[in-house]
């Protein structure tokens, strides 16, 4: 059984102490262990990252950025292993981990940017001889906490840009997925990152907490639930830091009556049961308009999802994993549970899916409600599993009070053929991040990602134009110089 532990000073460390067990979620068996860092684990990685900074600091951003070119090549070359070690520990099926290694990919190699995107502005003769211009300063030591539902993704979005950016990262990903990050921190050490750049702690709560806590550490960016993303928004900004945390979700699909049916059930299935619902950008409701579009939908939804094959994610032909943990799933089959009790219509019930080559996985098979009402913890609460409750509307602008009044804002989608409807919709709705006739508008790496309300504690979103400014500090210069008299200098006369 692999003993997962952690990567320190580019050195691999095999801590004591405390461990918990990593799944197959597949089999339901424990196929490795991965070690729990004490506090004193985690203030040596930060003494190493802060031990590395001055070099790393002064190295040029082309340099900096070339390590990245070699890494993405390795990314590449070794991205099977990386999706295999995706799939065995978090579920979803190999397809959908290449999907998510893309993602990561590109948020490399927007970073190999690096050098033009630390440019800085200038004003030349900002006063008479007098130059000024802005610079983007690395921070020091920054932290990065991830979840287990993007395992390669999310670290990506995070430290390749803090260390472009010229700072020390400690990285803790979740200890539900740990291999896949664990190789990847390998990989980057293998194409020139500096030891002590980058390096990677396992742990849990505690782990957090002295990220959170050590003066050291200066910014913490965080990927998580919302209870979570809150309590290290609140903690971290206790401690003097800047911090950006990503929460939980719950997005809405609007159907309009005019919408092209046959396409929008394709990508609410795709949308909502994709890696088995565990995407905080995954579509949880979709709020139809009219009953005609609402039976339309309900009935084709029911049609498509009869052929929706759920089973281990190393075979290809299935389209569904498992959930992570036992535990989650007693937990999403209990949201089911209750849904029933509070009076939804259960038009498609897999609670009690199994998958016979795995009888022992974490597996359930989709669900679908019509007649949810927004009373309901079905419909209030982020289920995080393979749930798709529909809403019966009037009118499209009862679906946007729906959407607005939620207490979560990551991601919408509109599915009509109404220009004017759809520009209303963009203009109006309270999400971070909005799709038309699209229905996951996960940002590509050049913009940033980033929800509304409590799906976002902090001012700047994650990866692309964001990142820079979070992970840099700003410092403005003014400069002149006396004249000599023999060229045109600065005049220091007071009172000009
Ligand atoms: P989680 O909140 O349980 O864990 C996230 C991280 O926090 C992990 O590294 C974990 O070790 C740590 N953690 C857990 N409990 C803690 C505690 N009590 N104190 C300090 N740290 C703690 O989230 P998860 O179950 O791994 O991931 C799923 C959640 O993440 C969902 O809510 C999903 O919507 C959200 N998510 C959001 C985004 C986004 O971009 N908004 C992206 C992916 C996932």
């Amino acid at each position: 059984m692999s003993v997962i532990g952690h990567i320190i000073n580019g050195e691999h460390i095999q801590g004591e102490g405390r461990t918990q067990a990593v799944y197959n979620p597949a089999t339901g068996t424990a196929e490795g262990t991965v070690q729990l860092a004490d506090t004193a684990t985690v203030k040596h990685a930060i003494s190493v990252a802060e031990a590395a900074f001055p070099a790393w600091r002064n190295t040029p951003p082309l340099k900096r950025a070339r390590v990245m070119f070699k890494f993405k090549d390795l990314l590449e070359q070794h991205a099977d292993k990386i999706c295999e070690l995706i799939t065995d520990e978090h579920g979803k099926v190999l397809n959908d981990a290449m999907g998510e290694l893309q993602r990561g990919i590109e948020n490399v190699e927007y970073a190999t940017a690096a050098p033009e995107l630390l440019k800085g502005e200038h004003s030349k003769n900002a006063g008479p001889a007098i130059d000024a211009w802005s610079e983007f300063q690395p921070l020091g030591v920054v932290a990065a906490i991830t979840p287990f539902n993007f395992p390669a993704m999310v670290p990506l979005w995070m430290w390749p840009m803090a260390v472009v950016c010229g700072n020390c990262v400690v990285l803790k990903p979740s200890e539900r997925a740990p291999s896949a990050v664990k190789y990847i921190v390998e990989l980057a050490h293998e194409a020139g990152l500096p030891k002590g750049v980058l390096n990677l702690v396992n742990g849990d709560k505690e782990a957090v907490d002295t990220l959170l806590q050590d003066r050291r550490v200066q910014a913490v960016s965080f990927v998580g639930s919302t209870p979570i993303a809150e309590y290290v928004y609140t903690e971290g900004n206790k401690h003097g830091k800047r911090v950006q945390a990503l929460g939980g979700a719950k997005n809405h699909a609007i159907v309009m009556p005019d919408a092209d049916m046959e396409n929008t059930i394709s990508a609410l299935i795709g949308a909502a049961f994709g890696s088995c619902g565990e995407r905080c950008m995954a579509i949880s409701v979709a709020v139809a308009v009219g009953d005609e579009a609402a039976n339309k939908l309900v009935s084709g939804l029911q049609a498509a999802m009869a052929s929706i094959k759920t089973g281990t994610g190393r075979d290809n032909s299935n389209d569904m994993g498992p959930l992570i943990t036992g535990e989650h799933r007693n937990k999403v089959r209990q949201y089911v549970d209750d849904g029933v009790a509070e009076g939804a219509t259960l038009v498609v019930d897999g609670r009690d899916l199994s998958v016979s080559e795995h009888p022992n996985g974490f597996f359930m098979g989709p669900c679908l409600f019509d007649n949810v009402r927004p009373n309901m913890r079905i419909y209030r609460e982020e289920i995080f599993g393979p749930v798709l409750c529909v809403v019966r509307v009037d009118t499209m602008e009862q679906a946007m009070q729906l959407i607005n009044d939620h207490e979560f804002g990551n991601g919408t989608c509109i599915f009509t053929r109404d220009g004017e409807a759809a520009r209303y919709f963009s203009d109006h709705i309270q999400v971070g991040m909005v799709g038309i006739n699209v229905p996951l508008p996960v940002p590509m790496a050049f913009h940033s990602f980033g929800g509304w309300k409590r799906s976002l504690f902090g001012d700047l979103s994650a990866y692309g134009p964001d990142a820079v400014r979070f992970y840099t500090r700003r410092k403005t210069i003014t400069q002149r110089w006396p004249s000599s008299g023999v060229r045109e200098g600065a005049q220091f006369t007071f009172p000009s």
